[in-house]
């Protein structure tokens, strides 16, 4: 698993922002631009997150070429999902309101979830039991590290 480090440096680094402090959930990999999480979510345990490293607000703050390089994380990332945990529907989202610090969200998604069909931010619409991580097809800590593996054949030097 890599290490969370800061850009503390970096001339965009905002220290009220959560996501230049803080790594925003479980780190799965760290490249020089970008890092992907799994974030802990007991209805969603399949969330994943393709973060820019430094602060940048909007997609169109990014090269063509940075963005095509997000873009091949978060490619990355959903091929995991849909191979591992064949899910209903893989959803991404950019939304940032919340922490306008770019990040790509990658959910597999289920009909048994307590949201299905509607997004995962609207009220829940069902108890689920089991749990929804006990009905993933594989455990986290595999499915992390496949997805590790995947984008860590992204990184530039890998
Ligand atoms: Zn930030």
């Amino acid at each position: 698993m890599s290490t969370f480090q800061p850009l503390e440096s970096d001339a965009s680094f905002q220290p009220d922002c959560e996501l230049c402090r803080e790594a925003g959930g479980v780190m799965v990999f760290q490249a020089r631009h970008w890092r992907v999480i799994r974030v802990e979510d007991e209805a969603f345990p399949a969330f994943y997150r393709v973060v820019w490293r430094p602060h940048v607000r909007e997609w169109t703050d990014l090269s063509l070429a940075h963005q095509a390089e997000v873009l091949g994380v978060v490619d990355a990332v959903e091929r995991v999902l849909r191979a591992t945990l064949s899910p209903a529907k893989i959803n991404l989202a950019s939304l940032g309101n919340m922490t306008p610090h770019l990040h790509w969200h990658v959910i597999a998604r289920f009909e048994w979830d307590s949201r299905w069909p509607a997004p995962i931010w609207a009220p829940s619409a069902r108890e689920v039991a089991p749990a929804p991580r006990e009905r993933l097809a594989v455990g986290l800590d595999p499915l992390d590290a496949q997805v590790a593996r995947a984008v860590a054949a992204l990184a530039p030097g890998a």
